[in-house]
């Protein structure tokens, strides 16, 4: 039986404007991430402990991670070493802190692999990962308040697969973060730098929002009886190109959740497992002319890439029931991941970082 589907509540306009100045701020951050991106590649891949990864500075955002973790074998498609044919070397895999990943080209000669040899997927929501699954739950939103859902969904699943590196495993389905309580200071926030009042949310909401995440925190929700109110706070973040499928997938494969954004049309509503979603040209318009397309904010969880076609996995916000899965698949969320074309993304994705802000990142006691 097909499960009963609701109009998911979107609410972002779509305004090419607003599109243009993404683009700008993208830009701009760009130039700073390549001058960071040439620092890092200069440092030697060394293994560091714990104790190092807590008090690296805060421009090493891709440390060697120590492997002791165990992990459930739950990618969806392993990557293998391949030879080349051009060299004949043999492209061992990559190793990140969730995922393997194969050689994207040839480390003996540069040349590109054949069709397959670099095939891989794997996605958050089947990961066992040391007992826990980095996705705690799956959110459903208010109207227009997908860009809340998404940020905070990607800071809460920072904080478990950070805190269970840290061997201090998170709660089945937390932490979970009072969206209230950002709405809250983001409007204060906004009436504080001067922002003109505004009806819906759009792209300098959600860097105001990140920039509450880093001033002020963002509230716990109270699960249990203690009086503590615990604040969560983030210290930096970057945008990662958009159309590096490569550098995203890596983040993913390091266990980033990364923040983005995409059209949606009406078939959205009605996405299976295993459909890959297209999302609607920017000018298009509904069968009966009266719709555009509208832009929604979502998180990735995962990347795969199976001959030519290279597609992503997303963690929306209209709850489980949302490209639901049979009773049969996985042992976590029954549904609320779906998949979507890699080229498919507005602008780049956001990496909220995790490690080395351990001072701020992490969850303060009040
Ligand atoms: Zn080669």
């Amino acid at each position: 039986m097909v499960p009963p589907r609701r109009v998911p509540p979107v609410a972002l306009t779509c305004k090419m404007s607003w599109f243009l100045w993404l683009s700008r701020v993208r830009r701009r951050r760009a130039k700073n991430q390549n001058t960071r991106a040439r620092k890092r590649n200069t440092r030697a891949a060394a293994a560091v402990t714990l104790e190092e990864i807590r008090a690296l500075p805060p421009s090493a955002t891709r440390p060697s991670y120590p492997r002791v973790l165990l992990q459930g074998a739950r990618s969806i498609k392993e990557a293998q070493p391949w030879n080349c044919v051009m060299c004949g070397y043999v492209n061992e895999l990559t190793p990140h802190l969730l995922y393997n990943l194969p050689a994207f080209q040839c480390t003996g000669c540069g040349a590109d692999p054949r069709e397959g040899d670099t095939d891989f997927g794997f996605s958050f929501a089947d990961l066992d990962f040391n007992n826990v699954c980095p996705i705690g739950h799956v959110k459903q939103q208010k109207p227009g308040e997908c860009i809340a859902n998404a940020l905070v969904s990607s800071v809460e699943i920072n904080n478990r697969i950070m805190m269970t590196i840290l061997e201090q495993p998170p709660i089945k389905k937390g932490p979970i973060l009072d969206i209230e309580d950002l709405n809250f200071k983001y409007k204060k926030k906004w009436r504080e730098e001067g922002k003109p009042e505004m009806k819906d949310y759009n792209g300098h909401s959600f860097l105001t929002m990140i920039r509450v995440f880093q001033t002020d925190g963002v509230k716990e929700m109270v699960v249990t009886h203690e009086d503590t109110t615990k604040l969560h706070k983030i210290s930096d973040w970057d945008w990662i190109n958009g159309d590096d499928f490569v550098a995203i997938s890596s983040a993913l494969a390091d266990g980033y959740p990364l923040v983005f954004g995409f059209l949606v049309g009406e078939k959205v509503a009605y996405l299976e497992p295993g459909e890959i979603y297209m999302p609607p040209p920017e000018d298009s318009v509904s069968d009966d002319g009266e719709r555009k397309p509208e832009r929604h904010f979502a998180v990735l969880v995962g990347a795969h890439q199976e001959k030519k076609v290279k597609f992503f996995y997303f963690l929306n916000c209209w709850d489980e029931e949302f490209c639901k899965r049979s009773n049969n698949e996985g042992d976590g969320i029954r549904g609320g991941v779906g998949a979507i074309s890699a080229d498919g993304l507005c602008f780049g994705p956001v990496q909220i970082f995790r490690f080395n802000e351990r001072k701020t990142q992490e969850v303060q006691q009040q």
